[in-house]
């Protein structure tokens, strides 16, 4: 497995070299909006620490971090109304994964409704709305 690499999109955001719509942080982990979301209120869930993905994750990464996805797929689920919740994560580019550090991804689900299509960019708008929803609901 390759090393991890610090210039990745999601140390980028960590380091606030690039911006993102911020739902939630605490020590250890952060929350922001997926700018290709295959639903309403598609979030991430990152540790702020180093790791490529599940497979050279610390324990305590992996602790924390989970516990932040129940926390946002709560608040997710409660501010769009949803019926269900998909946690989604992606190890190294045979399993799907395009960004090498660890995330999670939280998408609120409906019964009978299937997720949208992959690599979609919306409105920075329109995921603001939805990010102050989300933000809501965690209060
Ligand atoms: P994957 O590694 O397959 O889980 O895919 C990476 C995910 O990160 C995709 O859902 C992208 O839409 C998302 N993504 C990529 N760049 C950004 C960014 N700058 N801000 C938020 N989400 C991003």
């Amino acid at each position: 497995m390759s090393k991890y690499d610090s210039e990745n999109i999601f140390a980028k955001i960590l380091r606030n070299e690039v911006p993102s719509i911020r739902l939630y942080e605490d020590e250890e982990t952060l929350s922001f909006m997926d700018i290709m979301p295959r639903s309403d209120g598609h979030c991430l869930v990152i540790p702020k620490t180093p790791c490529r993905n599940l497979l050279d994750a610390r324990p305590e990464q992996l602790e924390s971090a989970i516990l932040t996805v129940q926390k946002l797929s709560r608040a997710v689920m409660r501010a769009f109304d949803a019926t269900g919740v998909t946690v989604q994560q992606f190890n190294e580019a045979a399993g799907g994964q395009e960004v090498f550090h660890l995330h999670f991804h939280i998408l609120p689900r409906y019964e009978g409704i299937g997720l949208r299509p992959p690599g979609n960019m919306v409105e920075k708008d329109f995921l603001h709305v939805q990010a102050e929803k989300i933000r809501a609901a965690l209060e």
